[in-house]
């Protein structure tokens, strides 16, 4: 299957996963998650019509878009930065991307604040919550998310989009959707306290239906698209 039948198929997916839960198919977008594969990928899904692109590694990321940039200079891509953030790394998230998926630290937001760079619109966040408790390491706890989305709100070059989570996987429906059925309830708490947002970026290949029933706006697909990674390459 090519790159671009891959990417209609899950079009297809989406819309079909919108209607069935009753709602608008413009209500949720397509994040493609192109980490291991390169500009060769990415280009032929953008010819695709795919603008949003999604990257986990920072310097794997920082190659591929300067090689899309000298191979395709007419694309305008949207580049979304899905992986875990070290306090080291902030800077060229800040200058590089348009998105960041998984914030969780204070300390993390302020520094993203102070690098973005001021000739560009404020970096969008979401909000990494941890709603699998002890299984995972990454995300903020829901206790401790309303402090925290607090803060975001109010850093200058910062624009609070939304909650971002990555659940354990599980195997039926009903079990994929309580973790995105909190994340739906966490939003709506947070919206009771005045900060409004409009984004819940949940959902991947393999769950992405039962996170599109429970409210997901973006859905991050990156197997579906693009095949199977090879993480030995
Ligand atoms: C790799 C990755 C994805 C894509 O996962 P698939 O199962 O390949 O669709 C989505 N979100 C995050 C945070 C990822 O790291």
């Amino acid at each position: 299957m090519s790159i671009t039948s891959n990417l209609q198929e899950v079009w297809h997916a989406v819309k079909a996963a919108t209607e069935q839960a009753g709602r608008d198919p413009s209500s949720v977008s397509i994040l493609a998650v192109s980490k291991t594969f390169g500009p060769e990928a990415v280009i032929e899904a953008a010819g695709g019509g795919q603008v949003a692109f999604g990257e986990n590694y920072l310097q794997e990321a920082l190659d591929k878009q300067q090689a899309i940039q000298t191979l395709r200079p007419d694309l305008a891509l949207e580049w979304h930065f899905i992986g875990p953030i070290q306090s080291n790394k902030t800077r060229p998230i800040a200058e590089h991307f348009a998105w960041a998926h998984a914030v969780d630290r204070e300390k993390i937001a302020r520094r993203l604040s102070e690098q973005r760079p001021p000739d560009l619109p404020p970096l969008n966040i979401c909000l990494q919550v941890n709603v699998s408790g002890e299984a995972s390491k990454s995300g903020i706890s829901p206790e401790d998310l309303p402090a925290l989305a607090k803060v975001v709100a109010t850093l200058p070059n910062l624009r609070l989009r939304g909650l971002m989570a990555i659940p354990e996987p599980a195997e039926d429906f009903e079990s994929q959707c309580k973790p995105f059925e909190l994340m739906r309830s966490l939003q709506q708490q947070l919206a009771a306290t005045g900060i409004m947002t409009d984004t819940l970026s949940m959902g991947m290949s393999a769950d992405m239906v039962a996170a599109i029933a429970e409210g997901a706006t973006i859905v991050r697909i990156g197997t579906a698209i693009f095949g199977k990674r090879d993480y030995a390459k």
